[in-house]
């Protein structure tokens, strides 16, 4: 089908007295109709063949980019692996059918399950405690949040208001904090891109509840001075909060719980292989150290000494509940699947491959694309097309947008913020030496077109369904059914 017959929607291949499936005879009683009154005169339905409408929906189900059919390099959120095994385990019918409100005798299966996921993640992330109720990264954070300020109202110490994140953190880090009822102090980043010493000094005090970073932060890089801001804060009474979303850059090497953090969170959906296409559903396990257990969200699996009896637990001083019942259930269980299939060996495997891979691109292209921070990164590397913009009139949106003709999904674009044209690539740990010298190529040959050509980047793309949107239209007034423009 050429792209033309492809965006041809169904309504509009209607030809009246097709049909696309017979019914069998009738073998029981014709039954009258409601009145007139009560029916619709002409409901718009597609009339059209059964091939015409299998071929429709099995064609626009490939008009989607996909991580099982594109290299998807996008930095920060990305979808790292999905295998093809933790959703079947996910779909076991002893996990899959079971209801929320179901006795917990009857679920000591997926309790058990529960209870071993808090114990790993705990372990991996060197931490005292695990809550797997939050059902996003930023209502992990909400909840790590709400710990921190429980834990100073606990102890009457009341003014303890600020929260300070540097600003390398992701967006939603400062929303957190401030949903939390916090007022958020910003530092800068330093010429390395780690946390600036000088500018924490300058604001913290026994104002200071906490700081919230993001490690590996969102330019890419481990931040090289962070034993010096755990003491600095802990000095001072405030407590440290990790966001480790994209934990896959530390996994086995790095456990935030010996750095000093008492708050950490992991994206199940990016790191541990929950499919989180279309903004969901996702899992953000959240892990303290033991001075936060008693403030957990509820609930948590626990399991009395010599018992082998899984509970339903709410943590003496809780938060309270994220959500409804114990968090998204699948999503633990393919993490679970994950874990145990990699096993310790594994694990550390997982931030070598990720790592190596984002070096190895960082390398290739350095000479190619602007490098803001010349070091080595962690799972994902930032790049910029600032002199690319200024020699040939080209920007990062424009270079994005021609990846895709060459069916490659774009990185993070003017992300983070602190860097100008912003392209953030990361490879993740699972892609080959052969697909990342792929993307090197098209990258180069991209840049060499920006200078020979720069109107074939300006309308990229060319070969998809759909060319350069409207963005700012296509997110306020989408259209996402067919309207009978003839009928009135
Ligand atoms: C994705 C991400 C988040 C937010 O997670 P959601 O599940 O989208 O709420 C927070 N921090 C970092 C570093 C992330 O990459």
């Amino acid at each position: 089908m050429n792209n033309k017959n492809k965006r041809k929607l169904l309504m509009d291949r209607s030809i009246p007295g097709k049909v696309g499936a017979t019914f069998p005879a009738l073998d029981i009683p014709e039954q009258k109709l409601p009145d007139k009154s009560q029916l619709r005169e002409d409901l718009a339905m597609p009339e059209v063949s059964e091939n015409e409408i299998v071929r429709y929906f099995s064609s626009i189900s490939q008009m989607n980019f996909s991580i099982d059919h594109n290299f998807y390099p996008l930095g920060s959120c990305t979808m790292k692996y999905n295998p093809k095994l933790n959703d079947d385990i996910a779909s076991f019918p002893g996990f899959n059918d079971i209801h929320p409100l179901q006795d917990t005798s009857t679920t000591q299966g997926a309790l058990e399950l529960m209870y071993d996921l808090q114990n790993l993640l705990a372990e991996i992330t060197g931490m005292a405690g695990t809550s797997l109720s939050p059902m996003a990264g930023a209502e992990a954070e909400l909840a790590g949040m709400l710990m921190i300020r429980s834990y100073h109202l606990n102890n009457e110490d009341f003014k303890r208001k600020k929260v300070i994140i540097p600003d390398s953190a992701h967006g939603t880090n400062p929303a957190s904090a401030v949903m939390a009822g916090f007022e958020v102090i910003s530092i800068p980043t330093d010429e390395n891109g780690n946390t600036d010493i000088d500018a924490l000094k300058s604001v913290v005090d026994d104002t200071t509840a906490g700081l919230m970073l993001t490690q590996p932060s969102t330019i890419g890089l481990f931040d090289t001075n962070i034993i010096e801001v755990v003491k600095i804060i802990n000095e001072n009474g405030g407590l440290i909060y990790g966001d480790g979303a994209n934990l896959n850059a530390i996994l086995g090497k790095v456990k935030p719980g010996e750095i000093g953090f008492d708050v950490v969170h992991s994206n199940l959906h990016k790191t541990f292989t929950q499919p989180h296409g279309g903004g969901g559903p996702g899992a953000g396990a959240v892990m303290v150290s033991q001075r936060l257990v008693d403030f957990l969200p509820d609930p948590i699996v626990t399991k009395e000494e010599k018992s082998s009896i899984f509970n339903l637990s709410q943590p003496i001083k809780s938060i309270g509940k994220m959500g409804t019942f114990h968090g998204n259930f699948g999503a633990l269980v393919r993490a679970y699947a994950y874990i145990r299939t990699l096993g310790k060996d594994g694990i550390n495997a997982i931030s070598e491959d990720a790592v190596i891979n984002a070096n190895y691109i960082r390398a290739k292209l350095q000479d190619t694309l602007d490098l803001p921070y010349d070091r080595i990164c962690s799972h994902e590397v930032v790049f910029s097309a600032k002199s690319i913009k200024e020699k040939y009139g080209v920007n990062a949106l424009d270079m994005a947008k021609r990846l895709i003709d060459y069916d490659i999904h774009p990185p993070t674009m003017y992300f983070p913020l602190i860097v100008d044209e912003a392209f953030l690539v990361e490879p993740t740990e699972t892609e080959s030496k052969e697909t990342l010298d792929e993307f090197i190529d098209v990258m180069k040959t991209i840049v060499k077109e920006a200078e020979s050509n720069p109107e074939l980047l300006h309308n990229a793309p060319h070969n998809t369904p759909n060319k350069r949107l409207n963005e700012a239209m296509a997110a306020r007034s989408p259209k996402l059914s067919w309207r009978d423009t003839k009928a009135n």
